[in-house]
């Protein structure tokens, strides 16, 4: 059975998932279209923690370096009650010489990075709104 080529492929979300897939298939040379379905993009004005996998994956599309420079990096993290007493302290090994962990403002920076890399390299249009009822 002869496999048919992927040319185009339609992203329906353009959160994290939706952006980091654009860029991926834009690195294979397939042309992507993102149906986000909101008219701004809005991400809610929390962190992300970014462990060192995660890291490494975002480095694949060149957008590791500018979360570590505009994020804040440690070792790891520890549990603590309301009394300040210690209970839990879990392993955050480095991973490809990635830090334990990173936090970075979706806002800002990490949704940014991604869209700004989509635009720059062209590796995808600005779709519609897409009604899942409609597929
Ligand atoms: C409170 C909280 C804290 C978290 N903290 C962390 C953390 O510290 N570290 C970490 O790695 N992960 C964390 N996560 C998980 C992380 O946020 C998610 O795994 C990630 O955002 C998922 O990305 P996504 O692109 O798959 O989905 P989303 O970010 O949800 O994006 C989906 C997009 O699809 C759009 N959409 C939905 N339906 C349609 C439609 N029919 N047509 C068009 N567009 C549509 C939405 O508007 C949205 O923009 C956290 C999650 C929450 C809720």
């Amino acid at each position: 059975m002869s496999q048919l080529p992927i040319t185009r492929v339609l992203i329906v979300g353009g959160g994290i998932g939706g952006l980091a897939t654009a860029i991926a298939l834009g690195k294979l040379g397939i042309k992507t279209e993102i149906a986000e379905v909101k008219q701004d993009w809005q991400v809610y004005g929390v962190g992300i923690f970014q462990p060192p996998n995660a890291l490494r994956a975002l480095n694949e599309l060149n957008v590791a370096k500018r979360c570590l420079e505009e994020g804040y990096s440690f070792e790891g993290m520890a549990y603590c009650d309301a009394e300040g007493n210690r209970f839990a302290e879990p392993e955050s090994p480095k991973i490809a010489g990635y830090p334990g962990l990173n936090v970075i403002s979706r806002k800002n920076s990490m949704i940014f990075f991604l869209k700004r890399h989509c635009l720059t390299t062209r590796q995808c249009e600005w779709g519609q709104q897409l009604n899942l009822s409609t597929i």
